[in-house]
């Protein structure tokens, strides 16, 4: 499928749930955050019959994200209900990586292809202070579990302030490349303040070439990151909700007052 502006929209990002187990200062206010109620978010059935039909009308790659993915109950069946789905070429998965020696090799088995993980710093302390009290030693060891199930690539999501060649941002490149990771480095970004950077060694924030859609984890599709348009799916229908987002899919973002990140999956 085409958009407007003859972009072929193949990519759809899936937020399976609002909740997180880290409180990171960049997505999540210190006071914290109002999260859906539980019967607002998509059952496991919905999110396989939105994959589906989005599949049939010209979606190929599957990305799943969060909140942190990882903390949604029952996730590996659920990978596993989608990897069945004639017509994903691509599937993955974006986690900060705290579950992750847990999970890896479920997930692999489960049919996921590639994994992304979130890392900001190789020091401890600065991780901590990051995300309001995580343990960098559960992601080091999630990389290597990911690593060892053969989920491939596994790629880290550095989130930087201005620059990739700030200090923490050259080290995790340092990392990388001793340990055969693909190093993908964002600029922190504003969604109310329509603030956003294209990614380094990545595609977000390319709106010339976007190619992707949103459903967010109360079934909301969305065409853009940086843009308060919605449609919902169960009221609408998915085929219509997601013809109707490629149809107002804006030819750049703009802003967005309505989300946060951790209830959208970046
Ligand atoms: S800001 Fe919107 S149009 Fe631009 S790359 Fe992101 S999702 Fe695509």
């Amino acid at each position: 499928m085409y958009d407007r502006f003859n972009r072929r929209i193949n990519y759809l990002r899936v937020s399976v749930t609002d909740r997180c187990n880290l409180r990171c200062t960049y997505c999540m206010p210190a006071e914290g955050v109002k999260l859906m109620e539980h019967k607002d978010i998509l059952s496991f059935e919905e999110i396989v019959e939105m994959i589906h039909v989005a599949v049939s009308v010209g979606i190929t790659k599957v990305r799943i994200t969060g909140g942190e993915p990882l903390v949604r109950k029952g996730i590996v069946s659920l990978i596993e209900k989608i990897a069945v789905i004639e017509g994903i070429e691509d599937f993955g998965l974006t986690t900060n990586g705290i579950l992750l020696p847990v999970f890896a090799a479920d997930l692999a088995r489960a049919g996921l292809h590639r994994i992304n993980v979130s890392l900001d710093t190789l020091d401890a302390e600065k991780f901590r202070s990051i995300t309001r009290g995580g343990d960098i030693a559960h992601v080091f060891a999630g990389i290597e579990a990911a690593k060892a199930a053969g989920l491939s690539p596994v790629k880290i999501n550095c989130v930087v302030r201005n620059s990739s060649d700030e200090p923490d941002a050259q080290a995790v490149r340092e990392f990388c490349l001793k340990n055969d990771l693909e190093a993908r480095f964002i600029h922190e970004m504003s969604l109310a303040d329509g603030r956003f950077t294209i990614v380094e060694n990545g595609h977000g924030g390319d709106c010339v070439n976007c190619n992707r859609l949103r459903i967010t984890a109360n079934g909301m599709i969305r065409p853009c990151l940086f843009n308060d348009v919605q449609f919902n799916a169960r009221v609408l229908g998915i085929r219509a909700a997601i013809e109707q987002a490629v149809g107002h899919k804006p030819e750049r973002g703009s802003v967005n007052v309505k989300d946060c990140f951790h209830n959208i999956g970046g």
